[in-house]
Order: C-alpha cells, then sequence, then structure tokens
C-alpha cells in the first residue's frame, strides 16, 4: 500500500502513555507500531503528544460574537437571557454565518476536529440559526465534524410555535434535540414533551439543566426518571447542572451513582458557571462549577465544553479545549497528574464518547484526525496549556501554528 504520511516519534495516550510511528493513507489510519519501515514521506513529531482532535461538546456558534450589541452589567443569567433574546430580532442567516465562522475558525486553530453546537429555534429567529449553521457545517467540513442540537432556549410550553419549529428542524435533518427546562413554565412537561419528540425522531437529547446553585430544586431526578422509562441510556446530556456544585459529597455521591445507572452524561461549562453563578453574594463568591471529576469516579461520562463565545452568558473565548481543561484543574483544586489526564481525557476520548462517535481515536482504521501538541505528557499538557502545533483532518493538513520562537540577542 501506497503511504501518504508516517508521523514518526508521536506519544499517544490510551493507558500508559507509549512513542509510535502512525502510518497514514488515504485519509486513514493504516498502521501503528513502535517503528514502520517504510518508503515514505515521514515527519518526526520527537516524542510530543498527539491526539486525534480536541472534542468540543457543547457550543453556540450562532449566538457568539454579539457583544457589540448586548450589555452585561449585572452578569446574571436573567440578564444575559433578556440581552439576547432582544438581540435576536436583529439576526439575519448571514449575520448568524459571519459570527459563527469567527468562532469555528478559532475552535479548528485550537485543534477541536468534533463539535456538538446548539443552535437556538423559536418563533422570532424562526430556523435562520439552524440554516446558517448547516451551511456552516457543509463549508468547513474539511476541518471537523459538526453535529447540530436544535433547542428552545426561551422555553417550549410556553412558546406557541416553538415546538413545530423544533419538529421541522428535525425534519430536516438536525442530530439532536436539547431542552432548557428552567425557561419553560412547565419544566416537567417540558422535559416529557422532549422526549416524546426524540422517541419519534430517533434523536439523542442535550439538556440545558439545573443551572443555578440553589440545590433544594432539582430537574435532573425528573430526567433520570424520564431517560429509563424511555430506554435513552447512552443518548441523553446534562450540561451545567450547577446546582451540583452546591451540594455535599454523599449527595454528589447518591445523584452520580443515580446518572451512571440511567446512562446519563454531564457536560460543565467552566467558563460560564464561574461568570454567571453566585452574583447574589457580594464577596466570598461561590464558585459554580460542578465537580466532574468526582462524577467520572462513579462512571458518569463527563465532558468539559466551552458553552458561550463573548455574549453576555461569557464575554471571554478563545475557544481552546485546552484551555478550558486547564481552567477546570484550577478551578476544582486539581494538581495531582491522574487527574490532570482525567481533564484532558474530558476534551477529549470521554466527550467523544458521550457523543457516541464510532471512529475517533488513534486506531488503525480510524481516520487520521491528529493534532500534535507542543507537550510529553497528558498531565503537562493540561498544567502547561500545550499548544496544537499542526493538525490533519482525514489525512490532510488543516491548520499550522508554529511554536513561537526567542530572537536571541546577538544571533
Ligand atoms: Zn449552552
Amino acid at each position: 500500500m501506497a503511504l501518504d504520511l508516517i508521523l514518526r516519534k508521536a506519544c499517544i495516550g490510551g493507558g500508559e502513555p507509549r512513542i509510535v510511528d502512525i502510518a497514514i493513507a488515504d485519509g486513514l489510519i493504516v498502521d501503528i507500531a513502535p517503528q514502520i519501515a517504510a518508503d515514505a514521506p515521514d515527519e518526526d513529531v520527537a516524542g510530543r503528544l498527539v491526539i486525534a482532535g480536541f472534542v468540543e461538546t457543547h457550543i453556540h456558534l450562532d449566538k457568539s460574537c454579539i457583544l457589540d450589541r448586548c450589555k452585561s452589567e449585572q452578569g446574571t443569567l436573567a440578564e444575559a437571557l433578556a440581552e439576547v433574546a432582544a438581540a435576536k430580532g436583529a439576526f439575519s442567516e448571514d449575520d448568524i454565518y459571519r459570527r459563527a465562522r469567527r468562532t469555528l475558525e478559532k475552535s479548528i486553530l485550537h485543534g477541536t476536529m468534533r463539535m456538538r453546537t446548539h443552535v437556538e429555534i423559536d418563533p422570532r429567529i424562526g430556523l435562520k440559526g439552524f440554516h446558517a449553521i448547516q451551511r456552516l457545517r457543509e463549508d468547513y467540513r474539511w476541518a471537523l465534524d459538526i453535529e447540530i442540537c436544535a433547542f428552545p432556549q426561551e422555553g417550549l410550553l410556553n412558546d406557541p410555535g416553538a415546538e413545530e419549529l423544533l419538529i421541522e428542524a428535525c425534519a430536516q435533518g438536525a442530530d439532536l434535540i436539547g431542552g432548557c427546562p428552567y425557561t419553560d413554565r412547565d419544566p416537567h412537561g417540558q422535559i416529557a414533551r422532549i422526549f416524546e419528540i426524540a422517541q419519534a425522531f430517533d434523536r439523542d437529547i442535550d439538556f440545558h439543566l439545573d443551572f443555578d446553585i440553589d440545590p433544594s430544586r432539582m430537574d435532573l431526578d425528573e430526567v433520570c426518571r424520564q431517560t429509563q422509562a424511555a430506554g435513552w441510556g447512552g443518548r441523553v446530556t446534562v450540561g451545567h447542572v450547577t446546582k451540583l456544585s452546591a451540594v455535599d459529597p454523599a449527595r454528589l455521591a447518591v445523584t452520580a451513582n443515580r446518572l451512571a445507572d440511567a446512562g446519563i452524561a454531564v457536560t460543565v461549562l467552566p467558563a460560564t458557571g464561574l461568570y454567571l453563578m453566585g452574583r447574589q453574594h457580594s464577596h466570598d463568591i461561590p464558585r459554580g462549577v460542578t465537580p466532574a471529576h468526582r462524577l467520572l469516579e462513579h462512571g458518569v461520562v463527563c465532558s468539559i465544553a466551552t458553552n458561550n463565545v463573548l455574549n453576555p452568558f461569557t464575554p471571554f473565548g478563545d475557544c481552546s479545549l485546552i484551555r478550558m481543561a486547564n481552567l477546570y484543574a484550577n478551578v476544582a483544586q486539581i494538581g495531582r497528574p491522574s487527574e490532570l489526564t482525567a481533564c484532558l481525557d474530558m476534551v477529549t476520548t470521554l466527550p467523544a464518547k458521550l457523543m457516541s462517535l464510532k471512529n475517533y481515536g488513534i486506531a488503525i482504521g480510524n481516520p487520521a484526525d491528529l493534532v500534535v501538541l507542543d507537550s510529553t505528557a497528558p498531565a503537562l499538557a493540561v498544567a502547561e496549556l500545550a499548544r496544537p502545533l499542526f493538525g490533519m483532518k482525514n489525512g490532510r493538513r488543516s491548520f499550522v501554528c508554529p511554536p513561537p520562537r526567542m530572537l536571541t540577542a546577538g544571533l
């Protein structure tokens, strides 16, 4: 077989990190071995860490980059919801496409190769966001794979017409559907309706859930109950669940076991949690970030993701998932190498599992989706925010970010 490239001396994870050569032909990984003897173009990455690209499970491309038209003065969830709802009226499909493209390109340059983006549907925005992101997905297929989760940010049962649009999005190819029970007049009613639509269209579900730090009332139990009743284990994700940042370890353990039993995955969004939660406190402010690494210990599939970029929900964002893993480690007070390694897993292999990706990972037969990080070990990569140096999607180079270089005096 004619090889297109051999990536030499790549450090790959999965148990104990090891140094291997990776052979690529026709866009696929065709061999992995300590030393591949073949006459083919090669590139020596000198023991650097190679991953199969970062996996973003929760981002909102459609409402990114709108700080020029929204304010974030109180920094509360209520303000963010109101500001974006008002700004949405002026969104056009082209405007959404242009802003989403800016965010998407930043993600690509930071090594993301798989992505689940949430897209809002409601009677004000219609399917404009959905159509813009569908177009973007086609235009950037050479660099990353996008799945679209259509969801009613402003409620379902309280918003006549939203349900028809959600169904229409499914009919037009939405990969999965989401819910946002906390903005609905009837949170449990919305959860039930989302499950009915998901079953009718055979779609996975990704809820925005339990997004404050008052654990006295939670919708999580209802999602667990409905997941089991529908037989939807392994097909449901809940994002935020910041209420779990406010429960004691005993209650967290009970909840984690319940999530693992029901087959529900959790996405933690540290930048947004840190920005929006605890605003009622004047000092000694709670962090509002759910301890995903504790949930992992109970067998819950967890990911760390970006969520919002440059809007009132999160007026930050360079779309780097290694930065999110590092931010999480800081906030969660993680220092052990095994836990830092788990932080890298939560932006690579675990989100791939959350999204049920069948062909993710550095393995023979998988697409040659490879990102070379300027690091030699997973824990160090998180600790040092290792730069992605270059990436290949389906065997084709999709970005390069050469390392900065000092210009030493006298040379
Ligand atoms: Zn979100």
